[in-house]
């Protein structure tokens, strides 16, 4: 599919997400000729700043990323970067947006096209929207040519009335095409590969169901703590941060139906309706169910590094409760584990356990498929426990890639049985990094594909999910207990009692593989 030209409108030019991630998978885009020939970058914000400013700033943000640049690549894409200023609340601030942007279109020979993303904290977005579209900057032409999108950076919403009262006032001035919801979990190279390698191989899909599969697990580990981020992180905590959009979606990819085709429409209304068919929580027992807990103070992280073979030590993390931004009472979640059903005719009785975290010993993210074992062992063992089960795992994080475990003779006279791993790494393979999420993410919008992307209709049904257990957790707190547990390690032992019942154990090095790249 063509990228068409445009222009992107970044809102909250001056901050962290802009930095860190949009303006340098931007620069990813253009290194690898993805860029559409005529395009322009327009930051706005209410930090004053020059043109000149705003690029040193783009400049340091590309380095950071990327390392030194070639001075005239790099140069190239600055000179495609402008900046306005202005109150997000002040309608002369979006008449000046107006007219620089039909500036820049006439400069930059853009057609027209603009791409307006708010990288902006989430209770600006349903204002800015409205006065953008007052302003006249969301109307398309006819058959959408021009056109107008926008991306919204996640939370949608607190709870399920806020992303209700979101949708119903994004509704009002903005058609379903041109809202683009942005989970970045969904960008990510071994995420998508999940639908290639379910309905694009005969030989998985057929297994594929709870004949075959003893139980999934989903782990979006990670080993730093809430870093700059404290403020934002004491109010949403891990359930709204990570289950609420990235877990489920991993969820919904890995056990969704096949869609009839791969239009973006098709795809999302299949992943929603394996959101609708999980089964609530019940609120009786609910420790059985999901387990919450918080980090403490923990010693130095002292990590074996699997692609270097080295050791490194990375400073001990202080109590949750003494990071900046945090309340020293704080109650909120860092850490959620969760076992989930699924009902339907594919899924009936096979546990989902997912499990995410901050301050943990492994930055580590996976989809781990455990198939059933053999109904009976021929090889002299007495018992089929003996036996491991094959294995599959798709490795989100760190090296992106798949893993299959199968049993195998070891050479020798003897009957030795030893568990192998086929193994895939994408870095291998392909000899090149995988686009990075934001980068393949912002190419689907500027090519209109919201394969991708949550829709209204998934926001809902995730907030439906989770938001009785928000309720359960603010009425009555004694039921699921917040477990703390020192940073650094495998997160509160409560959390393994959700699997022991069924015979299951969480997934730990060996078996999982990860090293401490942050
Ligand atoms: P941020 O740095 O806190 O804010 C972005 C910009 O918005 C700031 O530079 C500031 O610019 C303006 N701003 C901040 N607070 C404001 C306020 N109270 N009133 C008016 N303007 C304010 O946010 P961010 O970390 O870049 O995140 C942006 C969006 O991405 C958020 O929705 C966040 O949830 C989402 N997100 C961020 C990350 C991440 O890693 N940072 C990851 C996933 C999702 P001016 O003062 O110059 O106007």
């Amino acid at each position: 599919q063509p990228v068409e030209d445009c222009g992107i409108i970044v809102f909250g030019a001056s901050g962290d997400l802009v930095h860190r991630k949009l303006i340098p998978a931007l620069y990813g885009l253009a290194l690898r000729r993805l860029l559409p020939p005529r395009f322009y970058i327009l930051g706005f914000a209410r930090s004053e700043m020059t043109d000149e400013v705003f690029r040193e700033r783009m400049r340091e943000a590309i380095t950071d990323a990327h390392g030194e640049q070639p001075a005239d690549t790099l140069n190239a894409f600055l000179a495609m970067c402008r900046y306005t200023s202005g109150s997000y609340d002040d309608p002369a601030a979006y008449e000046k947006l107006a007219g620089r942007c039909s500036v820049c279109d006439l400069d930059f020979d853009s057609s027209g096209n603009r791409l307006f993303y708010l990288a902006l904290p989430p209770e600006l977005h349903p204002e800015v929207v409205e006065r953008l579209a007052q302003a006249g900057m969301t109307s398309e032409g006819q058959d959408h040519k021009p056109w107008a999108r926008v991306v919204f950076e996640k939370p949608f919403g607190h709870d399920l009335q806020s992303a209700l009262r979101l949708d119903a006032r994004l509704g009002k001035v903005l058609a379903p095409h041109q809202i683009f919801r942005m989970d970045h979990y969904l960008g990510k190279e071994t995420v998508q590969s999940v639908l290639m390698f379910r309905f694009a191989n005969a030989i998985f899909e057929p297994l594929w169901n709870r004949s075959y599969i003893d139980h999934i697990q989903i782990s979006a580990l990670e080993s730093i703590g809430v870093e700059h981020r404290g403020g934002y992180y004491d109010k949403a905590g891990c359930l709204r941060d990570m289950f609420q959009n990235h877990m489920l979606q991993m969820l919904a990819i890995t056990a969704m139906e096949p869609p009839i085709s791969f239009q973006a429409e098709r795809v999302r209304e299949e992943r929603t309706k394996l959101l609708r068919s999980i089964r609530p929580w019940p609120e009786d027992d609910p420790a059985n169910w999901i387990v919450r807990g918080q980090y403490m103070a923990g010693p130095p992280n002292i990590l074996p590094n699997t692609q270097t073979g080295t050791r490194t030590a990375h400073s001990a993390l202080p109590d949750y409760r003494r990071e900046r931004g945090v309340a020293q009472d704080s109650e909120t979640e860092t850490y959620v584990a969760a076992r989930l059903l699924i009902d339907n005719w594919r899924w009936q009785g096979v546990p989902f356990y997912l499990r995410s975290g901050k301050g943990l010993q492994r930055k580590v993210s996976e989809i781990a498929v455990t198939f059933k074992r053999v109904p009976y062992s021929m090889f002299g063992m007495t018992s089929k426990a003996q036996m491991p089960a094959n294995v599959l795992v798709l490795k989100i994080q760190p090296d992106e890639g798949i893993d299959l475990t199968i049993q195998t003779k070891q050479p020798g006279p003897k009957s030795c049985m030893s568990s192998m791993s086929l193994s895939f790494k994408y870095q291998e393979v392909f000899g090149v990094t995988p686009p990075n999420a934001y980068e393949r993410l912002l190419l689907d919008c500027m090519q209109g594909d919201r394969t991708l992307f949550w829709s209204s209709e998934g926001v809902e049904a995730a907030w439906r999910l989770i938001d009785p257990v928000l309720d359960m957790w603010r009425r009555r707190p004694e039921r699921c207990p917040l477990h703390r547990y020192p940073a650094g390690s495998w997160g509160p032992e409560a959390a393994d009692a959700l699997l022991v019942n069924a015979g299951h154990r969480w997934r730990r090095p060996p078996e999982m593989a990860g090293t401490h790249t942050a």
